[in-house]
């Protein structure tokens, strides 16, 4: 049975793209509807295929941003500038258009939404996507695991999922939402604009103290940096799992 599921998830399925959902101006969400998708954990990506008509093929790694679900996922691409994939998913594909996917993959960088202990998710631009997987996950359970995300994001027009995060983060909910931003901040913020240092992370994830699940995604910079700092402030290696979105992928 395991051997079965492996093959499964190794094998390169059609995709059929559903829907496509512009977030920002540089980034898209992409349905996929996949005959005999059996769901996902939140935190495992999708290897994604694309063939020429000449038989070049690209393959690109993408995770998973929404909640699990059989037959369908959700992929949120971020455009890398003079990228090979990400132009193409972002701008030109459309909906009824054909790709294939492998998948799902991944079995450290996941979160079971029935876990209770406190979750802290720590986003760098585009890496909020499985984040966003867990964060959907866990209201769709029941929001038990009170969790912090904090977003770092170059720009107030960049943040993807804004109004989703801020219906999910309604008070009660046991989700608070906290942004970093890089370049530009919204008028009337109470910081500059700048990176993710000590002092933010102090005030805006949990202590040590409370043993969070850690889960940091985003460039790999971003996650080398972002989790210097959380093992700097105390936190438990052990508990800080990352993803790093650096470059990956084959042309052939
Ligand atoms: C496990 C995993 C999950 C990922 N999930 C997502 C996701 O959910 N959403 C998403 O948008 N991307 C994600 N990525 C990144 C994605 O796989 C591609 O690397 C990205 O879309 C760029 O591909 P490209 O073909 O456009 O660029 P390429 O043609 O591969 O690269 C072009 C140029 O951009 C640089 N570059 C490549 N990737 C990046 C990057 N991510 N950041 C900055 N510079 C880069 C390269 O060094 C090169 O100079 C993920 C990567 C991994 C490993």
């Amino acid at each position: 049975m395991a051997g079965t599921a492996l093959r499964r998830r190794l094998t390169w399925r059609p995709a059929q793209l559903s829907a496509v959902r512009q977030e920002t101006p540089t980034a898209r969400t992409l349905t996929l509807r996949v005959d005999g998708w059996a769901g996902h954990v939140p935190g495992q990506h999708v290897d994604v295929r694309l063939t020429a008509a000449d038989g070049y093929t690209a393959v690109r790694s993408y995770s998973i941003s929404s909640a699990p679900a059989e037959g369908e996922l959700e992929i949120t691409v971020d455009e890398v500038r003079g990228g090979e994939v990400s132009p193409y998913l972002v701008r030109e594909i459309a909906a009824g258009d054909l790709v294939e996917v492998r998948g799902p993959l991944g079995g450290w960088f996941v979160w079971q939404p029935q876990s209770t202990r406190p979750l802290q998710l720590v986003a760098g631009g585009s890496g909020i996507a499985p984040l966003m997987s867990m964060a959907r996950a866990r209201a769709a359970a029941g929001g038990g695991a009170p969790t912090r995300l904090l977003y770092s994001v170059r720009r107030p027009d960049a943040v993807v999922f804004a109004a989703e995060l801020a219906g999910l983060a309604a008070p009660g909910s046991g989700l608070e939402v906290s942004y970093a931003y890089t370049r530009a901040v919204p008028e009337g913020w109470p910081r500059p604009a700048g990176r993710v240092d000590a002092a933010l992370l102090a005030e805006a994830t949990w202590p040590a103290e409370r043993a969070p699940d850690c889960f940091v995604c985003g460039p790999t910079g971003f996650v080398e940096a972002t989790a210097d700092l959380l093992v700097a402030a105390g936190h438990s290696a052990s508990a800080i799992r990352t993803e790093r979105f650096g470059p990956t992928g084959s042309t052939s």
